[in-house]
């Protein structure tokens, strides 16, 4: 899978492992047990395995003939949506909970923002008999009472964090904490191509099954590679998977669509890479959302898995080089990619997915004709509340 690559945890100048001593010793033994599992035939086989025949892939590629006319070009869509627990992120997850088991973790740690992570944790901790446990922000268990409800059904222990901003930061050092206790017992499942080293390769290689998958059915139903690939940046991991398998076909271009939150000031959106500078947060150095004196911002985006002050590494190296660009939707774009995919589609995608969508509004006037893909991330059922309370708002 990854023989030729020199695995060292840098993307260029980014990347890297910015941890307390006591972290180093359990990411190395991480890096060494991940890729040990990634070069062994049989733990590649029972991931595939897992991933057809629990997971529900390969997911399919469909032709939005509609949406597609109505802005233009011809566009497909890969629907992560119907992955089982309705997102991309159950690839990773499944994909962590296999290493963790392989590795001889006892337990499994993970941290959520949404829950969507937590809830893909969950779901593959039970599938595999592991007890997991999840760190959520005190404000986002409330927020986010369904998502608590699947994570407990599916036997996670779900520890409130009330300190901090109370929300995936928070939560995220709370994690931290917790797994420096005792790295050797626990497996920390990190839930987005960010992090210290190995996660952002580790993740990035679990989710490439989405651009291989991708590849191969467009050349299938479409004949020919695609002139664009589009994909939603929160932490990055969605669009890693989906842009890996394509960085070596220099006629695909690739596109990276970020939060715009409600505007372009500091606080008011999730832009990392179109609107930050690099810097280190959690371990790795890529680009950040900071102030003049380098402290990192509160952000804010319609869609919860966008909202992160921070991008994986990977992606600030394909910005710096040229090989990706990085573009922004904004809620109220996003809102309406939305509502139109809903009605010329019948399908209803996350607030993050949408993001996607509405960026080929854009790409479509400088490519008008061109041929895109699009990675749906995910379903919108878990944004059914935003939705209403965003029309109650506009009623208003
Ligand atoms: C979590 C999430 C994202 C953002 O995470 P990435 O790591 O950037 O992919 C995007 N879409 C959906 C549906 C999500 O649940």
């Amino acid at each position: 899978m990854v023989a030729e690559e020199r695995i060292d945890g840098r993307f260029g100048a980014y990347g890297g492992s910015y941890v307390p001593e006591t972290l180093v010793a359990a990411l190395e033994a991480l890096a060494v047990g991940a890729q040990a599992a990634l070069a062994d035939d049989a733990f590649l086989a029972t991931f595939a395995a897992e991933l057809s025949s629990w997971a529900g892939r390969p997911t399919p590629m469909t032709r939005m003939h509609r949406l597609g006319e109505s802005m233009g070009v011809e566009l497909w869509l890969k629907r992560e949506d119907l992955a089982h627990t309705g997102a991309h992120k159950i690839n990773n997850a499944i994909g962590q909970a296999l290493l963790a088991k392989r590795m001889g973790a006892r337990q499994v740690i993970a941290e959520t923002g949404a829950g969507q992570h937590g809830v893909a944790s969950a779901a593959a901790c039970a599938r595999l008999g592991l007890p997991c446990r999840v760190y959520m922000g005190a404000v986002d268990v409330e927020r986010q009472a369904p998502n608590v409800q699947r994570m407990r059904l599916f036997g996670a222990e779900v520890v409130a964090v009330s300190g901090g901003d109370a929300t995936l930061r928070a939560a995220i050092d709370e994690a931290l904490r917790d797994w420096v206790s005792d790295p050797q017992a626990s497996y920390y499942l990190l839930g987005s191509a960010v992090g210290p080293h190995p996660y952002p390769w580790l993740v990035r290689e679990l989710q490439a099954v989405i651009g291989r998958e991708s590849r191969e059915q467009i050349m299938q139903q479409a004949g020919r590679l695609p002139d664009l690939v589009v994909a939603c940046v929160g932490g990055g991991s969605n669009a890693i998977g989906m842009f890996h398998p394509f960085v070596g076909d220099q006629t695909v271009e690739l596109v990276g669509v970020e939060a715009g939150g409600k505007g372009p000031g500091l606080g008011e959106h999730g832009a990392s890479l179109c609107a930050g500078k690099p810097g280190v947060l959690h371990g790795t150095y890529s680009y950040l959302l900071q102030d003049a004196d380098g402290q990192v911002q509160e952000t804010h985006s319609v869609s919860a898995g966008l909202d992160y002050p921070a991008v994986g590494p990977e992606h600030a190296m394909l910005l710096d080089s040229g090989r990706a660009r990085y573009l922004q939707a904004s809620d109220a774009e996003a809102l309406a990619a939305l509502e139109d995919l809903c009605a010329m589609e019948g399908i209803l995608p996350a607030l993050e997915s949408a993001h996607a969508i509405a960026a080929v509004r854009k790409l479509a006037v400088e490519r008008p004709g061109a041929m895109v893909l699009v990675n749906c991330s995910g379903r919108g059922d878990k944004d059914l509340g935003i939705l209403a309370a965003q029309s109650q708002a506009a009623a208003s």
